[in-house]
């Protein structure tokens, strides 16, 4: 197999587009899809004060090493979830690339704003984790970036994760979901920072590929709330049918991007107030983490 740029020996395939790479080949190939991705949608200028969420895996660890390469004004967050064990070790992953590279890094804890960590906010709301957890990082993320200054918060949300979240969404009609799903979700008001997501048309190999190849010191465990998900269901559903047809997550996601207006209509039937205990955007008089703070406090005092 022969690089496709320099003709030296490829050691990346990338199946989607029926191209290999020689290892720095592939970074620039790499580099150029996520600027590709940040100009085609229009997500932000070089100048905008970007804030990247981190988690320490090899999607947010490669986007904001690409970020960095590609000269963009990005600081990172890191929220503490407070997941025994797994929290240390993604905290550490993402302390020790902030060092390594000089860049800036931040770091909130849920326990530091509820009084407790995920996992115990949802036994004490009798929800799973995953539920409460996607939630409370929306929450905090927009808060943190609206309240910092930043005009966008930058997620590592690669293709895999997104036609995983599509098909979940068209088998469920989830139409709500459909008419928000998109690479870039622009603000709709003074209180909501826009959110985007460069890698949407990189695979999770992709990502892998790049953060080995820059040595990049990721954590390779998955947090333990993920196992049994229906996310990792569809995941190996999709993965099935690439193998036998390379090319279709990116297809799959491209298509529903050039149709997605059929959604639109349920989406403008959304009405945005703030909320009447903690002033953050919502669609109802309490949002949905004040309703799930008071719902812990309840259940401690009950
Ligand atoms: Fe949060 Fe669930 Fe993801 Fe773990 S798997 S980080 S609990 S959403
Ligand atoms: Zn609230």
């Amino acid at each position: 197999m022969r690089c496709q740029i320099c003709r030296g020996k490829a050691s990346v395939e990338v199946r989607q587009h029926h191209a290999a790479f020689c290892p720095l080949c592939f970074v620039q190939y790499f580099l150029k899809q996520v600027k590709r991705n940040i100009q085609a949608h229009k997500m932000f200028s070089s100048s905008e004060p970007l804030l990247l969420v981190v988690s320490g895996g090899k999607d947010s660890l490669s986007l904001w090493d690409a970020l960095l390469h590609l000269g963009y004004n990005v600081t990172a967050l890191h929220l503490d979830l407070g997941i025994p064990g797994y929290s240390d070790r993604s905290r550490d992953a993402c302390s020790a690339f902030a060092t390594e590279k000089g860049a800036d890094l931040r770091i909130i804890s849920v326990k530091e704003e509820f009084g407790v960590s995920i996992p115990e906010l949802a036994k004490r709301t009798r929800r799973v984790p995953c539920a409460v957890c996607g939630r409370v990082k929306r929450y905090l993320f927009n808060r943190y970036a609206v309240e910092g200054g930043f005009t966008t918060v930058v997620t590592g949300h690669n293709l895999d994760d997104e036609v995983a979240a599509l098909l979940g969404n068209l088998l469920h009609w989830q139409t709500g979901y459909l008419a928000r799903q998109h690479p870039h979700l622009p603000s709709t008001h003074p209180k909501l920072a826009k959110r985007v997501k460069p890698l949407y048309t990189l695979t999770e190999r992709e990502c892998l590929a790049y953060a080995l190849i820059q040595r990049i010191p990721f954590l390779a465990e998955e947090c333990p709330h993920a196992e049994g998900a229906t996310t990792i269901l569809y995941k190996e559903a999709l993965n099935h049918i690439e193998e036998a047809s390379p090319g279709t997550k990116l297809a799959f996601m491209k298509g529903f991007l050039k149709h997605k207006d059929i959604f639109r209509v349920v989406e403008e039937d959304v009405k945005l107030r703030e909320c009447t205990l903690c002033g953050q955007v919502t669609t109802e008089g309490i949002c949905a983490i004040c309703r799930l703070r008071e719902r812990a406090g309840a259940v401690v005092q009950g």
